[in-house]
């Protein structure tokens, strides 16, 4: 698709008292670094984008001696999770998401509740998508399944009731409608799980680019800076990105066939007059096409009077040597765009000049779109565990991806997927190694 689509005794830690009530573990200078500024950590997290965030906070209040590090400055626009929305939905065509979304909902509130305000906004959601469409059926299948009610609509005179009238339903298309949707702030997402993570004693480092990870006699783990500094852990999270590829081929040898996309998302103008039916205040849905070109949008809030209304792809890029000019087709993936607002939200947005403002971001594309979630193996064992490939729609899912990784390398195992009845199995490094057996289906 581009635009065309590892363990350190305990006895080494001093102990203090922590702020829940659990017992913490206070970072140690490592023995051999005394002068030199080495510290010993029990969990260093590496990114700090959602993913990282979320598992630093959830492995700091697990009572851990936590470090997260960041390439760049905290909240930097170079990677996936800054920028004025993501969106939530439980409507997946694979099984294994609504409940983790259901479980994330439980956490996005219980976050927000520990910091006092709040990053996401409540709205309905609502795809669109050819009647006989499979992956739609399977989103109204799934939803049942963990009794997330999903209205489906199927003539323009009901949907007229709806949104305003905003909408209008391609001939054979159908709507599916259901209470869970709405609209994060991602940056001020990730500057939240930061302040929890710290809040939880976790240490937080920027400007501190990881060049070399290390099985490590000593701690576990020995983690080299561009800039020379050394840390060390006893266990290790790799949640990195779209540097995902390059990261693991330096630590294993390793080429993940997961691809970094150049994105850019697209603003409209609301046309005079219709600028209150779009807000989140008048119940206007957060919204999916499911036919190609595949479309997605929100409310109007991160600017009055535009609305985001983009294409779901992008074109293949190095995430170190990204091209920032639009070109490379964006003004045909544009001219598809605006074509589908005049289709289905006709009359509502000015399409004529353009959009009016592009923002750009990165997705990192597995060849399944399904999450990497696993440990390493080999010299590293069940050291270091490596969360990505979130294939653009997995903010929405990063505090229960959080709390399983923080799981896996405080305890060895996800017993947060076993309590909610997911496998792991569909999220295993492992999968783009092995023969697909005879008889199996990949969905
Ligand atoms: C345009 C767009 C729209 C999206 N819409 C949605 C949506 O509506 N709903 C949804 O659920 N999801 C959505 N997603 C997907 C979601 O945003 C991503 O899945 C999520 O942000 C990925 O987070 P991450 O922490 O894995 O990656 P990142 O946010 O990129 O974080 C990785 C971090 O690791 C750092 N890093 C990399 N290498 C090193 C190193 N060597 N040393 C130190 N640090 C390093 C990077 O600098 C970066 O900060 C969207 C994505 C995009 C791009």
């Amino acid at each position: 698709m581009t635009w065309s689509r590892r363990s350190r005794p305990d006895s080494c830690h001093r102990h203090f008292k922590p702020i829940d009530g659990q017992e913490r573990r206070k970072p140690q200078k490592a023995a051999m670094g005394e002068g030199s500024g080495e510290q010993t950590f029990d969990i260093i997290v590496v990114g700090a984008g959602i993913m990282g965030s979320c598992a630093a906070y959830e492995a700091a209040k697990l009572g851990k001696s936590v470090l997260l590090l960041e390439q760049f400055d905290l909240l930097h626009h170079l990677g996936s999770s800054h920028g004025e929305s993501r969106t939530i939905r439980a409507t997946y065509r694979r099984p294994y998401y609504p409940p983790l979304v259901l479980e994330s909902v439980r956490l996005w509130e219980e976050a927000q509740e520990a910091a006092g305000y709040r990053v996401l906004t409540k709205t309905p959601h609502l795809d669109m998508g050819p009647a006989g469409n499979p992956s739609l059926l399977a989103a109204v299948r799934n939803c049942s399944l963990v009794s997330i009610p999903a209205k489906v609509i199927d003539s323009n005179t009901d949907l007229a009731g709806l949104f305003s009238g905003t909408f209008q339903l391609p001939d054979g298309e159908i709507a599916v409608i259901t209470d869970l949707g709405g609209v994060f702030k991602p940056t001020k997402a990730v500057a939240m799980f930061h302040a929890l993570a710290l809040r939880h004693g976790a240490v937080i480092k920027d400007r501190a680019r990881v060049s070399e990870i290390k099985p490590d006699e000593i701690a576990g783990i020995r983690i080299s800076t561009a800039d020379g500094r050394i840390f060390r852990g006893s266990k290790c999270v790799v949640a990195v990105g779209a540097w995902i590829s390059k990261m693991i081929e330096s630590l294993s040898g390793e080429k993940l066939p997961v691809q970094p996309l150049h994105a850019l998302v697209l603003y409209w103008k609301i046309k005079e007059g219709f600028e209150e039916a779009m807000l989140p205040a008048a119940g206007f849905p957060t919204f999916v096409s499911y036919t190609e070109p595949h479309i997605y949008g929100t409310p109007s809030m991160e600017f009055p009077g535009l609305i985001k209304v983009t294409l779901f792809a992008g074109q293949p890029c190095d995430p170190d040597r990204r091209d920032w000019t639009a070109g490379g087709g964006i003004s045909a993936a544009a001219a598809e765009v605006a074509e589908w607002i005049e289709r289905v939200m006709p009359g509502r947005v000015e399409t004529a000049g353009g959009p009016v403002i592009m923002q750009p971001c990165m997705y990192s594309m597995t060849p399944d779109e399904d999450f990497i979630i696993d440990f390493l193996g080999g010299e590293f064992g069940r050291n270091v565990v490596v969360a990505g490939g979130f294939s653009a729609h997995g903010f929405k899912m990063a505090p229960a991806v959080g709390r399983m990784v923080a799981e896996m390398v405080v305890g060895g195992e996800a017993a947060t997927v076993e309590r909610i009845g997911v496998e792991m199995r569909p999220f295993r490094l492992g999968r783009f190694f092995e023969e697909v057996q005879a008889g199996e289906v990949k969905e």
